[in-house]
């Protein structure tokens, strides 16, 4: 599968958690489909910056529309906790993040 944002760029399959997900090798972003990105989320573990290369959201990311390869449809952006834009596919409920976004949502999800 193609990522949503680089469109060109083949994305790697990754284990992480136990999880298969969807990486980009170009931006670093993650493809996750419906329910694991609250499985991520709700895994309480150690850093996960650490092991996702974590460094800031990027605002020029979030800037470049989304695409899901899977229904080929545009993904809608939305707000998520800790004022994250994450992409969502409509149609399957897959989620696009940038990079570092889960580490912002995991963040945000340790406080509540
Ligand atoms: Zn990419
Ligand atoms: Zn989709």
């Amino acid at each position: 599968m193609k990522c949503p944002k680089c469109r060109k760029i083949e994305m790697d399959r990754e284990t992480y958690e136990g999880i298969e997900i969807d990486r980009c090798p170009a931006c670093k972003g993650m493809f996750l489909d419906r329910g694991e990105l609250k499985a991520l989320i709700s895994k309480d573990q150690g850093n996960v910056a650490d092991n996702l290369a974590f460094s800031p959201t990027s605002d020029t990311m979030d800037a470049i529309e989304a695409h899901c390869f899977r229904c080929n449809k545009k993904m809608t952006p939305v707000q998520a906790p800790g004022d994250v834009l994450v992409n969502l596919c409509e149609n399957c409920g897959a989620i696009f993040l940038d990079q570092g976004e889960l580490a912002t949502l995991q963040l945000h999800a340790h406080q509540v």
